[in-house]
């Protein structure tokens, strides 16, 4: 194996074009890390590798996916494994979000939130385990705070994102044995994409006030998180949500 190969820990992360995911990519490259961004938004997607080949030249890689496809899920790892035959870290990151309440939630909405949230986790989980069990690595599934919390806005966000912290803790068993850490990340409210689709006004309104810190999380705030749950410094973490939520959770307030 070249010797550049072997130097360099390998992270996948997903719905990577924007937002936390991208994020995240950044902060994998500065700490010399590669880095495969996957995400269904081909045109997006090849706009974000730009950049990053730009800041770190030759340690990035885009792969067009959808997370919730087997077939789609299997080539990226087959890919990943042929150009750098290794994957330390895995980032469940791709999201989508439906705010309503169950009476108004169609079954086809219900099927796009859960096939993304919580079918794309366990797909891309399941696919990395044969590589990454050689050397052992980390998992990091992206919850959200409305995973912890009811509301009356998002049952098939809120259902997706408790089951996918389930979902953390039956991996971080089952895979322990391979060297394999598996933790979530529930993020407060962050200024993305996402956010400014769902957020309304008065939603925004009530974060300020519900937040201990009264404000929205950064991307990076988040991503600082994320690669934390990946480094050797979480070495004996598994298992575990970490909220990145300014203080949300502790306070105990319902959701906005
Ligand atoms: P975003 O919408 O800005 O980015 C999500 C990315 O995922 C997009 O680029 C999208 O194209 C991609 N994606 C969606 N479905 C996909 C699929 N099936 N396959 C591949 N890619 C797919 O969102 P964000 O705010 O950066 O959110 C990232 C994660 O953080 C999500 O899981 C979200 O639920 C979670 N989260 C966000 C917030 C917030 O306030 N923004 C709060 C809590 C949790």
């Amino acid at each position: 194996m070249p010797q550049d190969v072997q130097e360099h820990k390998v992270a996948i992360v997903t719905g990577a074009a924007r937002g936390i995911g991208l994020a995240s990519a950044r902060w994998f490259l500065a700490r010399q890390w590669r880095v495969v961004i996957v995400d269904k938004d081909a045109p997006a997607l090849n706009a974000a590798r730009e950049q990053l080949e730009w800041e770190a030249p030759g340690r990035s890689l885009a792969l067009p996916a959808d997370v919730s496809h087997p077939a789609q899920v299997a080539d990226v790892v087959a890919t990943v494994d042929t150009t750098w035959q290794r994957i330390d870290a895995l980032v469940n990151n791709a999201g989508v979000a439906v705010f309503k309440p169950l009476v108004q939630t169609s079954f086809e909405e219900w099927r796009y939130v859960m096939a993304t949230n919580l079918d794309g986790a366990y797909l891309c989980s399941q696919a990395v385990v044969p590589v990454m069990r050689r050397q052992g690595g980390a998992i990091v599934n992206i919850a959200s705070i409305s995973g912890l919390r009811a509301s009356t806005l998002r049952v098939a966000y809120g259902t997706s994102k408790a089951a996918l912290i389930h979902l953390t803790k039956q991996q971080a068993v089952e895979l322990a044995g391979l060297g394999i850490r598996c933790n979530a990340i529930a993020p407060g409210p962050v200024e993305t994409a996402m956010a400014r689709q769902v957020h309304t006004a008065e939603i925004r309104a009530d974060y300020h006030a519900a937040v201990p810190l009264a404000r929205y999380g950064s991307e990076e705030e988040i991503a600082n998180g994320i690669g934390f749950l990946c480094s050797p410094e979480a070495s004996y973490v598994t298992g575990q949500v970490l909220a990145v939520d300014g203080g949300f959770d502790a306070a105990g307030v319902g959701l906005p």
